[in-house]
């Protein structure tokens, strides 16, 4: 299993996992995840929006759990590539945290401990 770079396309041009913006934005046709517009911006601006991810992800399990399923998938917003991006938050995010690799490193400790041999 290879982990996927997880990056931000546009809505207009690319093909997208999910989308990431508001729900009275969401593209005609799409009913895939974020078209209730989950991981919209619901607080404006982006200064605004980093202490608000940064305090949500946090203190609320269920959002930082649906973050961490973003990992590997092409998240689709409205912004134009090189403008900055509530998006570019939450990649910068995941890039810190990254779980998924701390995890994977203890899976593996855990199975040479568990089978030092490697037979
Ligand atoms: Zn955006």
């Amino acid at each position: 299993m290879s982990a996927r770079e997880t990056r931000r396309v546009s809505v207009r041009t690319d093909a997208f996992d999910v989308y990431m913006g508001r729900a009275d934005w969401t593209p005609p046709g799409f009913t895939g995840e974020g078209a209730d517009g989950y991981f919209g911006n619901p607080v404006g601006t982006l200064d605004a929006f980093r202490p608000y991810f940064e305090r949500r992800v946090e203190a609320d399990g269920a959002y930082r759990a649906r973050i961490e399923g973003l990992r590997g998938r092409r998240l689709g917003c409205w912004c134009r590539t090189g403008k900055d991006c509530h998006v570019d938050i939450i990649v910068d995010w995941m890039e810190r945290s990254d779980e998924s690799g701390i995890l994977s490193k203890m899976a593996e400790r855990l199975g040479n401990r568990n089978n030092p041999a490697g037979a």
